[in-house]
């Protein structure tokens, strides 16, 4: 199966809008194909479907793939031996391979106008017959053809399916399948506009790259047959087939696609654009990892490994060819996982502009010390700002007596333990959260309460909230003169109410 020249494979996605995390899978599966083969990653823009065009979107698809560390080895802005890259600056040579099959007889130029294949259709379908192209130009004569291109009809020029025998496909991980070549259609090649269709540039690209594995999504199977038979009319050697599988929607039905952007599942986003995930404050390593789980495996299983790992098992008989769903849940595993693996420097690092986006002041030294606080209980690193963000706020609200009330306490018993707490903390020099730890264990004993009710209230007075990194830690770092201006705001609250 594997050919022996060396290995290479592209990323050929269209620039038509923000990348999708089917196409960030895709790219990724070919990157890791070419890694665990030491051959070559391309980039090749897809964009003769000039209708299509996003402006902008060729320079976001490359930011996301340097972002998933997707690094190619030839593409649009770093050039290479076989460019150009983008896909519409290679016409003449699409133009120039299709007249060669012309000429070889292995496609022909069409003159039906759309008014005349729409009336084709509308008729098949009253037969009750599939639609598709009647081939009516087919067997044109040259004088014939002569007469319309007099006429000033530009034609498309379309691939001369054989009207008999079988065509027989090999995908990679998929086997072999025959198709009826009396059911194929004459496709489209070339269009009257002079841009090829995909099935054309695709194909002319791949034998000029000289590319030997196609890696794409599932939705070009049923075009498999059709690329065959170019192949074949061209006479070059095809290249290896893998049609990945699709990730499916939330609820398993259907493929995950742009159009369920926006939407909520049980509560959460439906996160289906790559932006998406990072704005969801998942690390480009989670992402990584999360996505070579989709429609592939480990060879032990493993489902949290490094890059290096999925790189070395990179092996296509583990494609799995079954379309498979997307674990949001896994995603959150895999991501808490990732943030406990980076040091302490690189968190910092990640976490620093998101605090800057909540608009809080960030001091690097008290940065440093609040990481370890929260690194094994993030999952997001938007966690960070919402559970640490008062560290880095001038401002303190000072929270309200109901949440400064625990459970089964009232407001004196409250008050009485704030007050005792605080007695304690003025006879310390210095915040030591073992030792004050240990302190506030026997008063709350002394106090005949849970330490948890004392902790919960001191929590909710030093902090403003209810949930919040370990409790003298954070004391600890916010410091004896801080603790006890926000403990003496709280008495204050809870006397007003007494
Ligand atoms: N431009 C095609 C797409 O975006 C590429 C498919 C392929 O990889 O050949 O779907």
């Amino acid at each position: 199966m594997s050919s022996h020249r060396p290995v290479r494979v592209r990323f050929a996605p269209s620039p038509t809008g923000p990348l999708h995390i089917g196409g960030l899978r895709t790219a990724l599966f070919n990157w890791l194909y070419a890694r665990h083969h030491g051959g070559r990653f391309i980039l090749r823009l897809e964009d003769t479907d000039q209708r299509r065009l996003v402006s902008g979107s060729a320079e976001h698809i490359m930011a996301m793939l340097r972002h998933y560390g997707l690094d190619y080895d030839e593409g649009p802005d770093i050039g290479g031996a076989f460019g150009p890259y983008v896909q519409s600056e290679r016409r003449e040579r699409h133009v120039r391979q299709a007249g060669w099959l012309v000429q070889e007889g292995a496609a022909y130029p069409c003159y039906c106008s759309a008014e005349r294949l729409q009336a084709v259709n509308a008729e098949k379908r009253k037969r009750g017959e599939a639609s598709g192209y009647d081939r009516h130009c087919r067997d044109l004569s040259l004088t014939q053809r002569a007469e319309l291109e007099a006429a000033g009809e530009t034609p498309v020029i379309r691939f001369r399916m054989p009207l008999e025998g079988q065509t027989l496909v090999r995908d990679a991980i998929r086997g072999e399948s025959r198709f009826e070549n009396s059911r194929l259609q004459d496709a489209v090649l070339l269009k009257s506009d002079g841009f090829p269709t995909y099935h054309l540039a695709h194909l002319v690209d791949d034998q000029d790259m000289q590319i030997t594995h196609v890696l794409r999504s599932s939705e070009w199977l049923p075009s498999l047959p059709l690329h065959w038979q170019l192949w074949q009319a061209f006479g070059q050697k095809k290249p290896v087939y893998v049609h990945l599988p699709v990730i499916l929607n939330p609820n398993g039905k259907g493929k995950l696609s742009k159009r369920h952007a926006g939407f909520t599942q049980n509560g959460r986003q439906v996160l289906v654009l790559a932006q998406e995930f990072i704005d969801a404050g998942y690390l480009p390593e989670a992402v990584g990892n999360f996505l070579t789980n989709i429609g592939w495996s480990m060879p032990d299983e493993r489902e949290f490994f490094p890059v290096e790992a999925a790189i070395e098992g990179f092996e296509l008989s583990r494609v799995n060819p079954a379309d498979s769903v997307f674990p949001v849940e896994k995603l959150d595993w895999l991501n808490g996982m990732w943030i406990r693996e980076l040091s302490g420097v690189d968190l910092a690092q990640r976490v620093r502009p998101l605090l800057q986006q909540a608009g809080l002041e960030v001091d690097d030294a008290l940065l440093r010390k609040v990481v370890p606080l929260m690194q094994e209980r993030m999952r997001s690193l938007h966690d960070f700002a919402a559970m640490a963000g008062f560290f880095f706020s001038d401002s303190f609200a000072g929270p309200e007596a109901d949440a400064i009330i625990q459970r089964r306490m009232d407001t004196a018993g409250t008050l009485g333990a704030l007050q005792a707490a605080r007695q304690r903390l003025e006879e310390v020099e210095r915040i030591e959260c073992a030792a004050l730890e240990a302190d506030m264990r026997t008063l709350a004993q002394e106090l005949g309460i849970k330490a948890g009710q004392l902790f919960g209230s001191l929590r909710v007075a030093v902090t403003g909230q209810r949930v919040s990194p370990p409790l003298f830690e954070t004391m600890e770092i916010l410091g004896l003169e801080t603790c006890l201006e926000r403990i003496d705001q709280a008495i204050a609250t809870l006397q007003r109410q007494a």
